[in-house]
């Protein structure tokens, strides 16, 4: 494969290194859409959520110190105020007073910034929603690997020609023990929470997010959020996540274009020294859950290295597309200097960057899960899951799939995931999480469809093999009364009685699938993020 594809290749390197590379920042184009935000924003349309994503675009692509810029941060503190954000408002006019620097709007900030203070004073919470209130951090429910904090040392890995790698328990788990804590390698936002929430660690900061001054796509919750994107990865993405977006549309490929970048910024630039890397990982035998979590640099990247993915025939068109976008990504990456002053284009760690593209975008197709948060949807008022970022997780990617899973990931309000017990797994028991597609949602023959489709096997779990029928979803008023009014000492109460019926009273049986969605629920308004 390696070699087709260098050769096609160097083909299109003439063709891709002609097209214009600069996501432009156009401040025609910011003006025009502070314009349009302002439309949202009257006083009769009072969709304040729809003018901050505007301003926030309009921010994104004015220029750095331009008025466009100042313009957009002077509008964004106005909504802060209708929405008795006061902090928000003067950070806002503080970041305009940066921009402004003819002083043509010096005076309207200088009031606005005098009434916000005023304001202020005479309220006391001022916090974003969904970020107050929240219950005690979440805990493994065991000791950890010593050189792995993040997984509980009853796990271990095993291997065998059915499953490939996978995770087993050495001890007998209940419902509600939680095994794995997981951080993402690599994870990218849906496009409409884009201009809503930080690129880097995508919490909600609508009011307070500030530009990449490189591209029109990134903007984050700080400095330091933006410095850390920058030298993780930034730096190789920005010039092409705004053409990927456009054309293709797909986060996955864009997931995988951030693993390669944030690869190639692990290793500063060290082609040689990353290839050494990948080169040791393809010859041994490799355990993540013995890796040195704690010290070990460049851990991440060798746990994701040695993910599966799909085989397919080189005519099949997903195989097709995946080498003609690995082609593309890397004829964007080497064009740039800093990554490839010190090769020439006849070299081998030059041409084998495109490899590399090749290899993770297979490997982000079939280990990118979907991040969820909860929310009510009005007027109906029932609460239901928004996929609203895509993200590979190193361990949480060992699990195997069932329809009737015996473990469910759930994504934390710091981007962690934790992996949560929901059926008994006897000692000895391997986990097995849900690929999206759940026997009380969809019937046996879409399932298999799917998953054949999508990860290449044929699913013969306990639901497939038994033709476990499908459920009506569930609805409790009482449980989404809690969700509403945010109740954490009941949904805690409701939690901990809910997993002692489950744990003590079932038995050897199955736990149903309403105890179930009522556990989850109580676990989302707890650790998750709920929305109202
Ligand atoms: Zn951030
Ligand atoms: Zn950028
Ligand atoms: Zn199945």
């Amino acid at each position: 494969m390696a070699d087709n594809f260098l050769r096609a290749g160097q083909q299109r390197l003439t063709h891709c290194a002609e097209r214009t590379l600069v996501d432009g920042k156009d401040n025609q184009k910011a003006a025009e859409l502070c314009v349009e935000g302002n439309a949202m924003h009257y006083d009769n349309v009072k969709r304040y959520m729809d003018a901050v994503k505007l301003y926030n675009r309009s921010i994104a692509y004015s220029t750095n110190g331009s008025q466009q810029r100042a313009q957009a941060y002077w509008e964004r503190s106005k909504v802060c105020v209708k929405l008795n954000r006061y902090a928000d408002c003067l950070q806002n006019i503080r970041l305009a007073r940066a921009t402004d620097v003819p002083g043509l709007l010096r005076r309207k900030l200088d009031q606005s910034a005098q009434c916000a203070r005023r304001m202020m004073l005479s309220v006391t919470d001022d916090a974003t929603p969904g970020s107050s209130r929240h219950g005690a951090p979440i805990k493994l429910s065991f000791p950890a690997y010593e050189n792995a904090p993040h997984v509980a040392n009853c796990l271990v890995m095993r291997r065998n020609p059915r499953y490939g790698r996978y995770l087993e328990t050495n001890r007998a788990l209940k419902v509600g023990d939680v095994v794995i804590i997981d951080d993402p390698y690599a994870s990218v936002l849906e496009p409409e929470f884009c201009y809503a929430r930080c690129d880097h660690c995508q919490r909600p900061a609508p009011f307070t997010l500030i530009p990449c001054e490189h591209c029109t796509k990134a903007m984050y919750c700080s400095k330091n959020c933006l410095k850390r994107a920058r030298t993780q990865y930034h730096e190789f993405e920005c010039a092409l996540v705004h053409h990927l977006a456009e054309t293709t549309g797909d986060p996955f490929v864009l997931l995988a274009w951030r693993a390669v970048a944030r690869a190639i910024g692990t290793y500063r630039y060290n082609l040689r020294i990353l290839k050494q890397r990948r080169h040791l990982l393809s010859q041994t035998e490799v355990n993540p859950l013995l890796f040195d979590w704690v010290d070990g640099q460049n851990i991440a990247f060798s746990a994701v290295h040695i993910l599966a993915s799909v085989a397919r025939a080189p005519n099949d068109p997903v195989e097709a597309r995946a080498a003609q976008l690995a082609r593309e990504m890397h004829c964007h990456l080497v064009r740039k200097t800093e990554l490839t002053a010190n090769y020439d284009p006849g070299s081998v760690p030059y041409q084998w960057v495109g490899e590399m593209c090749y290899h993770f975008l297979k490997v982000m197709q079939c280990n990118a899960r979907p991040a969820q948060l909860t929310r009510r949807d009005e007027p109906v008022g029932r609460y239901r899951a928004v996929p609203f970022a895509l993200r590979c997780y190193p361990l949480i990617s060992l699990l195997n799939h069932s329809c009737a899973p015996n473990v469910k990931c759930f994504d934390l309000r710091d981007s962690r995931c934790a992996v949560v017990v929901v059926q008994p797994i006897p000692a000895g028991g391997q986990l097995f999480t849900n690929y999206g597609y759940d026997y009380l949602q969809t019937g046996r023959a879409e399932r298999r469809e799917g998953l054949q489709r999508d990860y290449g096997f044929t699913c013969n779990c306990s639901a497939c093999e038994n033709n476990y029928p499908t459920a009506e979803p569930f609805h409790s008023k009482r449980v989404d009364t809690i969700l509403r009014t945010r109740d954490l000492s009941t949904a805690a109460r409701y939690m901990a009685k809910l997993l002692a019926e489950m744990n003590e009273g079932v038995g050897d049986g199955r736990v149903t699938h309403q105890q179930l969605a009522e556990l989850e629920r109580y676990f989302q308004l707890l650790y998750c993020e709920v929305l109202n």
